[in-house]
């Protein structure tokens, strides 16, 4: 292990050992990462992941923590977390610029806060504008990707801008893994404030009633099968309240599972299991996992 002394010479930004990191998802399940940081600039960032590469440890970016799985062994090696650093959102000649480490529900504010409409769609996604760029997360009809015009990464150890066509948007994806993300620009029409913001409210009504937000959750365990929605097929299996240790398959929506009493990486994994095998062998589907699997050693669902 790497003294933090040591790492301090070439980083300004906090260093954590063995911080916990169930807190930083929302799924409130996880190990502890080896090293925790939090960069204060785009300098910060390059040394830290070339230092971390030079020394042959793993580094790994953490958005909002919502959409992952985190072992109850945790992270070897580094973990950015982008939200000290990164948190900054400003408005310049009709654009929107938006660090990587803000949170969606921020980032849709100050955008009507600015008359400006297209966003609104996303605001109940608990993401960062990071996590929600890498994973084109939308909602509503809406993409992330609808409105960006660049991003700032770090790709190879260098500094890049990448225009909206280089990112490779698709559904739910695009080619930005493998970068630290740092800042996008977006570019938005203008909206009647209060129009908007009404809207707002009553997506994030909707989806409040359809979605488990009361329990930790990371939202859709599954990826929709072709010309089919993995949670119709877990209900229809009969699925629903399904426990395993302190995880269940919500009552309220089939493709969520919940924390609902201390789960442990491990409790979510084994129901996984059994929702993947009772779904294929009651219809032939293979189900395949949306939330990512992060610091498991091998693990095959
Ligand atoms: C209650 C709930 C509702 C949800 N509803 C929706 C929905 O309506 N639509 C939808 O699309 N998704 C939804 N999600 C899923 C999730 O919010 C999205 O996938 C989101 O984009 C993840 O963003 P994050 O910041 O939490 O990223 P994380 O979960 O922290 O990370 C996801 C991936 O992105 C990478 N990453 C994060 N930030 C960066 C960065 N700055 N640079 C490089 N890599 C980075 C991580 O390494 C990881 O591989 C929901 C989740 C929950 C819990």
């Amino acid at each position: 292990m790497i003294s933090i002394s040591e790492i301090q010479k070439i980083f300004k930004g906090r260093i954590t050992l063995n911080e916990p990191l169930a807190r930083f998802t929302t799924f409130r399940i996880g190990g502890v990462a080896d090293y925790f940081v939090e960069p204060v600039d785009i300098d910060d960032v390059v040394n830290i992941v070339k230092y971390a590469a030079d020394h042959g440890i793993p580094h790994y970016v953490m958005g909002n923590g919502s959409n992952i799985l985190i072992s109850d062994e945790g992270i070897r090696g580094v973990v950015i977390n982008l939200e000290t650093g990164f948190n900054y959102l400003r408005h310049e000649n009709d654009m929107i610029i938006s660090g990587a480490g803000v949170k969606i529900a921020k980032f849709v504010d100050f955008c009507i806060q600015n008359s400006y409409a297209g966003v609104e769609m996303l605001a109940g996604i608990p993401a960062t504008v990071g996590g929600a760029l890498i994973m084109n997360a939308g909602a509503y009809g809406g993409e992330t990707a609808d409105h960006v015009t660049e991003v700032k990464v770090i790709r190879n150890g260098k500094l890049r801008t990448l225009s909206k066509e280089d990112c490779g948007f698709v559904y739910r994806s695009s080619n930005l893994k493998n970068t630290v993300i740092l800042e996008a620009t977006f570019k938005l029409s203008t909206g009647n404030k209060e129009e908007v913001s009404q809207k707002r409210k009553e997506l994030i009504l909707s989806r409040n009633q359809a979605q488990p937000v009361e329990v930790p959750n990371a939202g859709c365990m599954f990826k929709n099968p072709k010309d089919n929605k993995a949670a119709i097929l877990i209900d229809q299996c009969g699925l629903k309240g399904t426990k395993f240790g302190g995880a269940m398959v919500s009552t309220k929506h089939a493709n969520f599972i919940v924390n609902y009493d201390n789960a442990t990486a491990q409790d979510v994994v084994e129901l996984v299991k059994i929702v993947k095998n009772t779904v294929h062998q009651k219809t032939g589907i293979d189900l395949e996992m949306e939330v990512k699997l992060i610091g498991f050693e091998e693990v095959t669902i």
